[in-house]
């Protein structure tokens, strides 16, 4: 159905959320770029960074801004909008609004005020990093960026231990290499994959064990954007004492269904 038809069905606006290219400005869909110029106003985290891709399209639809920081006024002025049937595209930096983006909070209050929100879907890093990372991709978890302050990051380390799906994380190129020290640590020397620059001119995929990643990076400055994708645990390499050990496997055994003898 195309927006004008969904419109005639709601005196309302509709709230679209817009995925954007992470990086190769060829990775946006024929209907986002149809939305992107048949709404009346573009929400963007960085107007700036929204308008070259706009002007890539010929897209001549009216921008403000929607960001972290002004994301409670903004979001009453979008919502007022909303309400007089004006079509709102929400769209990021790079990748699916929400996703570890700006965007949630807008979503939410349109739903609960009874507005539709459709998505228009395209790239997210985790998920693109994900498909190439040659770990198991059919049970994951996205875990977004760890905390940035060292004692809340190592907790958050300590729960994943034992957790089995395969693990996607974003970092910063600046923490990339502290991260994956941090990993080996506490999590253990498991197989991991680090994407950088997905999509872009230097792309770059690094896999093995955590220690051969450290190791092959030790003396490279890191640039640009990353995912890290890690694998489950396996029921091997655990570092914790032996009755922690014996916990998880413990609970390992049971999430798989084991259930003894008796
Ligand atoms: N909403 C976005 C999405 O759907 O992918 C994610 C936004 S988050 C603020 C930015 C993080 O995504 C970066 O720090 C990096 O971890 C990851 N990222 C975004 N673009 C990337 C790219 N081209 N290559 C690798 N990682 C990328």
């Amino acid at each position: 159905m195309t927006p004008a038809k969904i419109r005639r069905m709601n005196k309302e606006g509709i709230l679209y959320i817009v995925a954007t290219p992470i990086g190769n400005l060829e990775d946006i869909t024929f209907r986002a770029v149809r939305v992107l110029k048949e709404a009346d106003i573009i929400a963007a985290e960085d107007t700036r960074h929204t308008q070259k891709l706009l002007n890539h399209y010929g897209i001549k639809t009216p921008v403000t801004s929607y960001f972290e920081h002004n994301k409670a006024a903004k979001g009453d002025f979008l919502a007022g909008r909303l309400k007089e049937g004006k079509d709102v595209a929400l769209v990021s930096d790079a990748g699916t609004p929400g996703i570890s983006d700006p965007g949630h909070d807008l979503i939410k209050g349109a739903i609960e005020a009874g507005i539709r929100v459709v998505p228009i879907p395209g790239p997210s890093a985790a998920i693109t990093a994900l498909s190439v990372s040659g770990l198991p991709s059919d049970i994951f978890a996205f875990e977004g960026f760890l905390p940035a302050k060292e004692k809340a990051r190592n907790e958050r380390l300590e729960t994943l231990r034992g957790e089995q799906r395969t693990l996607i994380f974003y970092e910063s190129p600046q923490r990339l290499l502290s991260t994956l020290k941090d990993i080996r640590d506490i999590i253990g020397d498991r197989n991991i994959a680090v994407l950088r620059e997905l999509t872009k001119i230097h792309e770059e995929a690094v896999r093995g064990r955590v220690s051969d990643i450290l190791e092959a990076l030790k003396n490279r400055a890191i640039k640009g954007e990353v995912v890290i994708i890690l694998e489950g645990f396996q029921g091997k390499e655990f570092k914790g004492s032996i009755i922690d050990e014996l916990e998880m496997a413990v609970k390992s055994g049971l999430e798989r269904g084991y259930r003894g003898s008796g």
